[in-house]
């Protein structure tokens, strides 16, 4: 890290040991607050929220370590559309490795589109970080949708419905999915689908960061 950032803290330019400086790192957004364990976003006491109560998601889980803001966001951003991976590692070490249990660890697949237009899978990088085997293989996403964050959020279910394929059975294994950002969970909601017609008994979202929808 520190050959390839100089020493430099990646937002402030100031010294650092590693990406950030001590003060840009005490900045991130890190979740403190209770979150509702399934969906991850605010619920008091951190019970089930009364979204994931009336409409319960396909996901069992959710661990995410920022809310997306800055300056988490220009982290997330410089490594998925400036392709600056050195990030990955340290996105992923933000993941609290005490709540991290699965049998079977996945990343968010791109289309392949996606993948040749961006050269690489953000949500893999940031996988890698995590240290333990990864099942690369496991799903893949059959069809390019445009990107979520084009759509309104009432739109984002409809467009990732049947986007994403499984290639063998996971009877009873728990699977953990990791993404960089959750935003609606649409997506995730939808994999999770995926996964669980093939079987999975468990299916957690580790995620980098969370979108808090407006208040
Ligand atoms: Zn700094
Ligand atoms: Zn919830």
């Amino acid at each position: 890290m520190r050959f390839l950032f100089g020493g430099s803290c990646f937002l402030c330019r100031g010294a650092a040991r590693g990406v950030l400086c001590a003060d840009c790192d005490a900045e991130l957004p890190r979740l403190a607050q209770p979150l509702c364990p399934r969906c991850a976003l605010a619920s008091p006491g951190g019970a089930l929220c009364g979204r994931c109560l009336a409409e319960p998601p396909h996901y069992d889980a959710t661990v995410a370590a920022l809310a997306y803001e800055f300056p988490a966001d220009v982290l997330i951003h410089a490594l998925k559309f400036r392709g600056e991976l050195a990030l990955a590692p340290f996105l992923g070490s933000l993941l609290p490795k005490e709540r991290l249990e699965a049998d079977v660890v996945m990343a968010m697949p791109l289309s392949s589109e996606r993948l040749r237009e961006r050269g690489f899978n953000q949500a893999v990088e940031i996988a890698r970080a995590l240290g333990r085997p990864l099942d690369l293989g496991l799903c893949t996403k059959t069809r390019s949708t445009p990107a979520q964050t084009d759509l309104p959020w009432s739109e984002r279910r409809r467009n990732v419905r049947g986007a994403f394929a499984c290639g063998r059975s996971l009877a009873g294994a728990a699977v953990a999915v990791v993404d960089d950002v959750m935003t609606t969970g649409a997506t995730l909601d939808e994999i999770a689908k995926t996964l669980k017609a093939a079987g999975a008994a468990r299916v957690t979202n580790w995620v980098v960061a969370r979108t808090f929808p407006p208040a």
